[in-house]
């Protein structure tokens, strides 16, 4: 297969799947959401991005975040000086996120940024960031509004959400290198990602449906539940929130419009083409499987 295929992650489901597309896409593109991003530490943490990037680098930590190997010195230390430390990150994580934050200070956009990261871990894919505008996820629980890492680390992502907003979002566009991707691409997957605090914001880009829309390649969604449910993660708590029964069906409800199909262990409605297979990646041979049946699946609609 020689696809050049664009894939829309946030940095659990939709990493994995990207890894997966790297096998048996000719070229890979991962736009990915930056809502969670976090400036923390004196330093700019793009959680998504970067799990994209290490997953694709053969680099991700079996606990599903971080680099393998890596240590926590620093996150130590700052214990030891008496720092409230509720974000943690390990020493290379850090570096990258230092590093990030200095290049963005001298002027860089983060699309560069990634892109240099891309470079230094030998990557054989690009990752986009969605926009190199600020967007943020705030969720309010218990009448507080909190970021999306504080929701997720200090609520444990368990608390009931009230309400959610992606702040700044209203004045983000779509990169050049975005839009490119988009419209030579060959294939679109929506991977399988939170439909709405992962995938949503990158959806709600200014142009970013419009250029989905607009391309001539076949987009596909994965759906993030398995079995009826969320592996890891909110999913199901924010689907609740926007309206939406766990299920995919509600998966391409929530992506109409810009959908030609969907992929899920389930049905699906009769809406839209459905392939039925079993989504669940646990290694590396399920996510190339995955990858592979999805392709052909996009490749036969377009
Ligand atoms: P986040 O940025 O860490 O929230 O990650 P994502 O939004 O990319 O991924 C969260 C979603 O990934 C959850 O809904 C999980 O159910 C889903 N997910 C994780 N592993 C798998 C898998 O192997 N197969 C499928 N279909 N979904 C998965």
């Amino acid at each position: 297969m020689t696809s050049a295929v664009v894939v829309l992650a946030g940095g659990t489901g939709g990493a994995k799947l990207a890894r997966g597309m790297l096998d048996v896409a000719g070229s890979l593109t991962v736009i990915a959401n930056t809502a969670d991003d976090i400036e923390i530490y004196g330093a700019h943490v793009s959680p998504d991005p970067d799990l994209c990037s290490f997953w694709l680098a053969d680099l991700i930590a079996d606990r599903g975040w971080g680099l393998r190997d890596d240590t926590f010195s620093v996150m130590d230390a700052l214990r030891e000086l008496g720092a409230d430390i509720w974000f943690n990150l390990g020493d290379r994580d850090l570096a990258i996120a230092i590093q990030r934050s200095q290049r963005l200070a001298e002027g860089a956009r983060l699309t560069e940024v990634l892109s240099e990261l891309g470079t230094a871990l030998g990557l054989r894919a690009r990752v986009l960031p969605m926009t190199d505008d600020t967007v943020r996820t705030w969720v309010k629980v218990d009448a507080r509004w909190l970021t999306f890492q504080e929701f997720m680390i200090r609520a444990r992502g368990t608390a009931e959400i009230q309400d959610m907003v992606l702040r700044g979002v209203d004045g983000a566009t779509a990169t050049p290198e975005v839009l490119d991707a988009i419209a030579s691409a060959d294939v679109i997957v929506i991977g399988p990602s939170n439909p709405v605090i992962s995938i949503g914001p990158i959806l709600a880009v200014g142009d970013m449906r419009q250029a989905l829309i607009d391309s001539e390649a076949p987009v596909v969604a994965i759906s993030p539940l398995v079995g009826g449910a969320a592996i890891k993660g909110p999913t199901e708590a924010f689907m609740r929130w926007a309206g939406y029964p766990p299920n995919a069906e509600a998966i391409a409800s929530i992506y109409d419009g810009v959908l030609d199909g969907i992929v899920a262990d389930e049905r699906a409605g009769d809406a839209i083409a459905v392939l039925k297979t079993d989504t669940l990646m646990r290694d590396a041979g399920d996510r190339r499987r995955v990858a592979e049946e999805t392709l052909r699946f996009a490749e036969a609609l377009g």
